[in-house]
């Protein structure tokens, strides 16, 4: 192998480590579009194939149909991997510009193969042959069946074509769905320019606030003296409302924001047209594949089996919720008449941020910037890596320099199984890169994991081990002062490292599911939850917690702030969530068009029992509700609630033999490893729960977690 890929460029090299220096954005221009071209031919030659040998009536094998799909799929990977991850992390004009030129030609590729008839039928063949597969070849094969019958490979003559206009009619109105959004929020401002307008603003807002106002003309403006521009965008809409002591103020950008995209004075951005034509077609691609809704089509690739039994848990939820949701209201009221204020006998939506927040202050004076100093990134890095030990039995070390990467910051670490601390001796299983810092203007926000090389055997036995990508965004060491975390960026530490750890702790060596391959949507956040759940476990917090310059211990009051704060407001935060994805599920089974009822009626119909503040008469929120509208969630929005119980529930595993009995804590780890982190999509996530927990989940946990008491 190597001898004959030895000339090939460094962005086709397709198996390895990346040698990121050579991924240059005129190596993208030259061999991509050779890729797209040779995989292409190879697609059709295998079509060919196994076209004549369905005609003849020759037995398919595995090794036959899925593993030459498995390499295609592999070196398009690889390479527009490397591409992708050099974009979101090393981004310059022109890799950008590079990227998106060849984007159009992968998803191509990707469409191609997947509703390809020939291979669709070869899949099915391979199926009816069964006895052959074991559990997990049979498991990657429905799911392959699966998705290219949701793609609409089983459908012919005008109902394909039907079919797919309507995709292509959904695809452009999803991208207009959230262009007008963007138009809505960015077409409102307030320019506030007497210094009373502003009052209760923390320094870091009227920093952005006069920022924003410059760059819309007044070079003059300064935070201490205005003027500042008020936008709808998150990082300044939110902050404003939790903070500014102006109530009429709150009350007017809070109208503006549950109003955009609705037509509404006068505005030509409308999305209510969008949303009926939407839910109009989803229904009737729905109808053409075969299921009843949109609602049967989301189900059919997750975990949850249906919309009764993703329902119930939304009820059990709710009915905790509510009650402890009218409690923090009354609570908020109190809070209001307390300081005497005019509105203590009429909370409105505006209201509730600001008196929250003061609340919050009053109850934990808890300030995250201070707790910063007793959360230096290498000493957090040891308290995960030692927690990783405790639980799963691994040692993880560094290896900087052992591999090539893309920054001088990035850092390589290596997994190793029976290893004794220092010596470096044990069995490798995996690595992976961590890119901790943030980089204005060339990496994206946000964290994330990524899948640098998944674990598969090559055809001369060996073993590719997998790698991952975790990248984050926390503010840089400056000087002698190392990176210093809010206990947020070490919980997001935590949550992308748990992905990493189900990518990485893998034991299935078929790539199509090892790993976080072939996990439904709604089960794959498990791992990556489960694991902040460590950051509130005193022996895993306070053995990472310390001052870096006088090696003080975390005062034993904040960490109690840290758990109190935890549950605050608990019950408003888990109804909101129930709320959103009811009305997401009830709009993709229950409404129907031409039947009287708009979606906004149906929507304020389920507000009645899942908000304590009814919706004002404005409130048109769902013509800014992106994810169902313009993202991946339709009728999936609850996915977020229903991982959030696996994960809880996993954790109550470790809470019901005791936190502090070493013995059983390392047990339960190790079955946690064994089920949950080993088995990836090899196995259905109902099925590996079981394994793990001895029984199916239950939401208790993640109730009482949430501060709350079940009905
Ligand atoms: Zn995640």
């Amino acid at each position: 192998m190597s001898s004959s890929t030895a000339a090939l460029p460094e962005i086709l090299r397709g198996e390895g480590l990346p040698n990121f220096e050579a991924v240059t954005p005129g190596a993208v221009s030259a061999h991509i579009p050779q890729l797209i071209q040779e995989l292409d031919a190879e697609l059709t030659g295998l079509e060919q194939q196994l076209g004549s040998a369905l005609e003849s009536g020759t037995p398919l094998s595995w090794s036959a149909v899925m593993d030459p799909l498995q390499r295609l799929g592999e070196r398009l990977r690889w390479s527009w991997g490397v591409v992708s991850h050099l974009n979101g992390v090393c981004n310059s004009p022109e890799l950008r510009e590079a990227h998106a030129a060849q984007q159009a030609a992968v998803v191509q590729f990707g469409n191609r193969a997947g509703q390809s008839q020939v291979i669709y039928k070869a899949l099915e063949q391979l199926q009816q042959q069964g006895g052959a597969l074991d559990a997990a070849q049979q498991r990657i094969l429905s799911a392959e069946l699966r998705d290219m019958q949701l793609r609409g490979v089983g459908l012919s003559g005008s109902e394909q074509e039907a079919f797919n206009s309507a995709s292509q009619e959904l695809a452009e109105l999803s991208t207009r769905f959230g262009n007008q959004v963007l138009d809505a929020t960015n077409g409102w401002t307030l320019k506030l320019i007497e210094r009373d307008q502003v009052d209760g603003l923390p320094t870091s807002l009227l920093d952005q606030l006069a920022q924003a106002a410059r760059q819309a003309g007044d070079s003059e403006a300064t935070a201490e003296a205005g003027p500042w521009l008020l936008g709808l965008d998150m990082p300044r809409y939110a902050p404003f409302l939790k903070y500014s002591r102006r109530r009429d103020l709150r009350e007017q950008v809070y109208r503006a924001h549950v109003s955009r995209a609705s037509g509404q004075a006068g505005s030509e951005l409308n999305n209510w047209p969008l949303i009926e034509r939407i839910l109009t077609l989803r229904g009737e691609q729905a109808k053409r594949l075969g299921y009843a809704n949109w609602a049967e089509v989301s189900l059919a690739a997750k975990m949850a089996d249906s919309e009764a039994a993703v329902e119930a848990l939304l009820e059990e939820l709710r009915a905790a919720a509510y009650p402890a949701a009218q409690q923090e209201l009354e609570a908020l009221a109190a809070c209001a008449s307390r300081h005497g204020a005019a509105e203590a006998d009429d909370l409105q939506p505006w209201d509730v941020s600001f008196w929250a927040e003061k609340l919050r202050q009053e109850s934990f004076e808890l300030d995250s910037e201070a707790l910063r100093p007793y959360f230096p990134l290498p000493q957090v890095l040891e308290g995960l890596f030692a927690l990783c030990s405790r639980l799963f039995g691994i040692t993880i070390e560094a290896v900087d320099g052992e591999a090539p990467v893309w920054h001088s910051d990035v850092r390589y670490f290596r997994i190793l199984e029976g290893a004794q601390a220092g010596s470096g001796a044990g069995t490798p299983l995996a690595a992976f890169y961590l890119d901790p810092y943030s980089r204005p203007g060339s990496k994206r926000g946000g964290a994330w994991m990524d899948e640098c090389l998944v674990r598969s055997r090559r055809p001369d036995g060996t073993a590719v081990l997998p790698v991952a990508y975790l990248i984050c965004n926390q503010s840089p060491p400056v000087g002698d002062t190392p990176s210093l975390m809010t206990f947020e960026e070490v919980e997001t530490l935590f949550h992308e490292f748990g992905h990493g750890l189900q990518h990485m702790l893998t034991t299935v060596e078929r790539p199509q599911a090892a790993g976080i391959n072939g996990v439904e949507w709604d089960a794959v956040e498990l791992p990556s939850q489960f694991m902040e759940n460590w950051c509130y476990d005193r022996a895993t917090l306070m053995g990472m917690a310390r001052h870096w310059q006088n090696g003080e211990a975390l005062p034993e009051a904040e960490y109690r702030k840290l758990l109190a704060a935890r549950t605050f407001m608990g019950g408003s935060a888990t109804l909101r969530q129930v709320h959103f994805a009811l009305v997401d599920l009830k709009l993709h089974s229950q409404w129907q068009p031409g039947s009287g009822q708009s979606p906004e009626a149906l929507r304020r119909q389920i507000a009645e029992s899942t908000t304590v503040l009814a919706p004002i008469d404005e409130d048109a929120f769902l013509c800014s509700f992106g994810h169902i509208f313009a993202g991946g969630y339709a009728a999936g929005y609850y996915s977020y609630k229903w991982a959030e119980v696996l994960s809880a529930d996993a954790f109550s595993a470790f809470e019901e033999v005791g936190l502090e009995n070493e013995e059983r804590i390392r047990d339960t780890g190790r079955r946690f490893r064994d089920t949950v982190l080993s088995l990836g999509g090899s196995l259905d996530p109902k099925q590996v729960f079981e394994a793990f927990r001895g029984r199916q989940p239950s939401s208790e946990a993640l109730i009482r977690h949430s501060g709350l008491v079940a009905v």
